[in-house]
């Protein structure tokens, strides 16, 4: 007989370990605090998931129409910077579709998913995995996003830099366009409501002609999401539980690589823990094996992303990095392999 396991928090690290543990005949209760579907802040394009990562946890079926994007337009205050080529395509879908795709397919193979229930993160009793996404940060970034109809794109992927904060548009699934955006916070719009804050801040940080464009765009009204308390803290150093995905530690999302990182944790802890479950190794090596593991895959991308950050964010950096890009010198590729 299998240990159980139980796996708090719903999101992609969650869902994607719990699915393949039950693949593998562990008995699995995951605990979710929201519901499916919802719409959630992300730019929604997935880059680095690697062919082994989607083979090792079955993800294929829910990536299969996933739209395969290339080509990225920069801008810089509404003025275009470069053009890039991606070394391969991002992959993009919205949260709606592929986290309700996951939920669905852990309780057709037998998964306990038990939601809108908020578990106390303070107890961590063998077995016991944590994906709950970010952890709580000094609230000094927003993230907004919203999916609009009828909105043409000057390339496949647009990332355009505003004062302190970077927004992505994409296509995704059936027309929409997802505008996600990460800001610092301003105390003069604090008062905004859901549906006007996403506008409103990207006049704030100079994108006009980007808000002139959501302005004139039919918007689903129930794809209004916001974030606040985000920040990009270390890796986690815990050493009394295992913690995967964003609680592991959050990689400023400009790298399009949030998603993936949450599926390769996952990956990485599977073996460990079905080693565990059958009674094969202790809880204690089990959790000292998956943060190895955690630290050994990700500690440079995390290390460069969060060097790089502030050159998409802070004026005075972004107008290096643009001299810098107009001179043909910056290492695309590299910066690229460096942060996936
Ligand atoms: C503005 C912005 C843009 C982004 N753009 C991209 C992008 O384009 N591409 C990309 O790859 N990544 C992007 N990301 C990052 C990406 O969204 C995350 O890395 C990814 O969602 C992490 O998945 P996760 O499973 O670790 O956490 P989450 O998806 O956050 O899931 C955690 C889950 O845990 C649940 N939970 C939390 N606490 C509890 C509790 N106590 N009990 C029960 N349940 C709980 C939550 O409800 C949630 O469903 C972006 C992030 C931001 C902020």
């Amino acid at each position: 007989m299998n240990r159980p396991v139980e796996i708090i928090g719903g999101g992609l690290a969650g869902l994607s370990l719990g699915l393949a543990l039950r693949r593998a005949a562990v008995p699995v209760t995951l605990f979710e605090a929201g519901a499916y579907p919802r719409h959630r802040v992300c730019g929604e394009f997935i880059t680095g998931l690697s062919a082994t990562t989607i083979e090792r946890l079955g993800l294929a079926p829910f990536l299969a129409d996933a739209t395969p994007h290339r080509e990225v337009a920069w801008f810089l205050r509404d003025q275009p910077l470069r053009r890039q080529t991606l070394a391969s395509p991002a992959l993009a879908l919205s949260r709606h579709a592929l986290d309700q795709r996951l939920a669905d397919a852990f309780t057709a193979v037998g998964g306990d998913l038990r939601t809108q229930i908020r578990i106390d993160p303070s107890d961590a009793p063998d077995g016991r995995i944590f994906a709950t996404g970010r952890r709580p940060a000094r609230p000094e970034w927003i993230g907004l996003k919203c999916h609009a109809f009828h909105l043409p794109l000057n390339a496949e992927l647009e990332l355009h830099l505003g004062d302190h904060a970077y927004v992505g548009l994409c296509a995704v699934e059936d027309g929409r366009i997802n505008v996600s955006g990460l800001f610092r916070q301003r105390a003069d719009l604090r008062e905004l409501t859901r549906e006007t804050a996403l506008v409103s801040y990207l006049r704030a940080v100079g994108l006009d002609a980007l808000a002139d464009r959501l302005s004139t765009a039919k918007i689903d009204p129930a794809s209004f999401s916001a974030i606040a308390g985000l920040g990009f803290s270390k890796p986690s150093t815990r050493t009394d539980r295992i913690v995967l995905g964003d609680t592991y530690a959050m990689i400023p999302p400009f790298t399009g690589h949030g998603m993936a990182m949450a599926f390769q944790s996952a990956e990485q802890a599977l073996d460990p823990l079905l080693a565990w479950s059958r009674g094969e190794a202790s809880w204690e090596s089990t959790l000292r094996t998956v943060q190895q593991r955690l630290r050994t895959l990700f500690r440079l991308r995390l290390a460069s992303a969060a060097a790089l950050h502030p050159f998409l964010f802070k004026p005075a950096r972004q107008r290096w990095l643009a001299t810098a890009s107009r001179l043909r010198l910056l290492p695309m590729k590299p910066l690229y392999k460096i942060t996936h």
